[in-house]
């Protein structure tokens, strides 16, 4: 008896181990084998962005370029954001920073490339928006770069995750003010051998958050700085405009 009772417990831990990975929406609990972990109703139900300006993207009204790029463009081509920053989204990205999941990742990533944009230059080469040293070996991981790969790869396009350095945050009260003004995010080239020649070439920065953009910026006029004649932003999710 006590077996069998064993036995039965064991199929129905085992059975709701499985159901719950694969077979449940998270968001409706309703039954699905997505690989992305949610039901079709749900995955339209995301916050996909309506019309964004193309070369910034934040929100507009109407789709092209926004009056504030038409006066004064940035260093970036184009920029576009996969989903806006809002639940669940917000709380999958969190999920993913606090522990290095990578079913989590995944299922960042597959929305990411679902929802594959036009990108309005093709690109030749993609990178990341690189994370501090010191935060890397903290969270052992940068989910810009998790992310920039798996692009990279339904792209078909070579992957330098090290283009651009991040300099300690630390180190941003030891820089001079005009340091700081010229270097607002702490962003650098990294020179090292294994560097690809950009000379000409058209690169997609993959980011997992745009916030103002001043990052894509300073990375924007860095790469184009060392010779590429394009520079793109992609991220997974923008931050709504600021009231
Ligand atoms: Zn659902
Ligand atoms: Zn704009």
């Amino acid at each position: 008896m006590n077996n069998k009772w064993s036995t039965l417990r064991r199929v129905r831990d085992n059975f709701s181990a499985f159901f719950d990975q694969s077979f449940e929406c998270e968001l409706c609990l309703e039954p699905t084998n997505s690989k992305i972990g949610v039901c079709q109703s749900c995955l339209a139900r995301l916050p996909f962005p309506e019309y964004t300006c193309s070369r910034c993207s934040e929100a507009t009204s109407t789709p092209g370029i926004c009056g504030k790029c038409q006066k004064q463009p940035p260093s970036f081509d184009y920029s576009v954001c996969s989903l806006n920053y809002e639940h669940p989204i917000q709380y999958w990205i969190q999920r993913c920073k606090d522990r290095r999941d990578h079913k989590q990742i995944a299922r960042l990533a597959n929305i990411m490339t679902m929802a594959a944009p036009m990108l309005i230059e093709e690109p030749d080469i993609v990178t990341c928006i690189p994370t501090t040293h010191q935060r890397r070996i903290i969270r052992g991981f940068n989910l810009s770069e998790e992310l920039a790969g798996h692009c990279a790869k339904y792209l078909g396009l070579p992957f330098y995750p090290q283009l651009l350095k991040k300099t300690r945050s630390a180190d941003k009260r030891r820089r001079s003010a005009r340091e700081r003004n010229e270097q607002p995010s702490g962003l650098t080239f990294r020179n090292t051998s294994s560097a690809p020649n950009l000379e000409g070439r058209r690169v997609l920065i993959i980011d997992d958050v745009m916030t103002t953009g001043s990052t894509l910026e300073e990375a924007a006029r860095i790469l184009k700085h060392h010779g590429a004649i394009s520079v793109g932003g992609w991220s997974l999710a923008r931050t709504p405009k600021p009231r």
